[in-house]
């Protein structure tokens, strides 16, 4: 099994560094050209989505990689990740990958609140850390969409089919029950 990591902009060394305690080989998708290696799961880590949405297009990559996620590859977007794969945006008029069918607020918990750390039941798994950096929630889920977590009342964690999206960023908490049911759905659709 071997899971690819968009390396283009944001967080995504800390992904790579979960995937490696668990043993997971992972590669860096940083050019078009990275997307010819096999690969059986993708993450789209935090960052900037604005930025993350324009390389993508301006390295070639958006194309084939919205049509490996269509066509069934397992996901795990985390906070901008989840920007770029979100079927509408409340303010931003983009629309990256468009693959989940929720609806999205960009930069949803204002100035002050932007960025905070707590604990909340994640559904299938208990009760998980969760850190928030200038992060989005989901203001609405469409058909299909599983609720896996809600903070202070806004959803932050949903599954469809294979992909997941989270409003916050497991990879900078020491916990990796998040990454290995991930890693269980990668495995069962491989
Ligand atoms: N605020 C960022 C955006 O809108 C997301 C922040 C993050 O990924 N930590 O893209």
């Amino acid at each position: 099994m071997k899971v690819a990591v968009l390396a283009v902009q944001g967080a995504f060394i800390e992904h790579q560094k979960k995937l490696e305690n668990l043993g997971v080989s992972c590669i860096e998708l940083r050019k078009k050209d990275d997307l010819e290696e096999n690969f059986d799961g993708l993450i789209l880590p935090g960052g900037e989505s604005t930025v993350q949405g324009k390389l993508l297009k301006e390295l070639g990559m958006y194309p084939l990689l919205k049509e490996k996620i269509v066509c069934g590859m397992p996901v795990l977007a985390t906070c901008a990740g989840l920007i770029l794969l979100a079927e509408k945006l409340t303010n931003d008029q983009h629309v990256y990958f468009g693959t989940l069918p929720v609806k999205v607020k960009r930069n949803a918990y204002g100035r002050q609140l932007g960025s905070f750390h707590t604990e909340q039941e994640m559904k299938g798994i208990g009760k998980v850390p969760m850190t928030f950096i200038r992060a989005p929630y989901i203001e609405e889920v469409g058909d299909g969409v599983e609720i896996l977590s809600s903070v202070k009342g806004k959803i932050v964690a949903v599954k469809c089919g294979v992909q997941y999206g989270m409003a916050f960023h497991p990879e900078l908490d020491r916990d990796n029950r998040i990454h290995e049911m991930f890693l269980d759905t990668v495995r069962n659709s491989s």
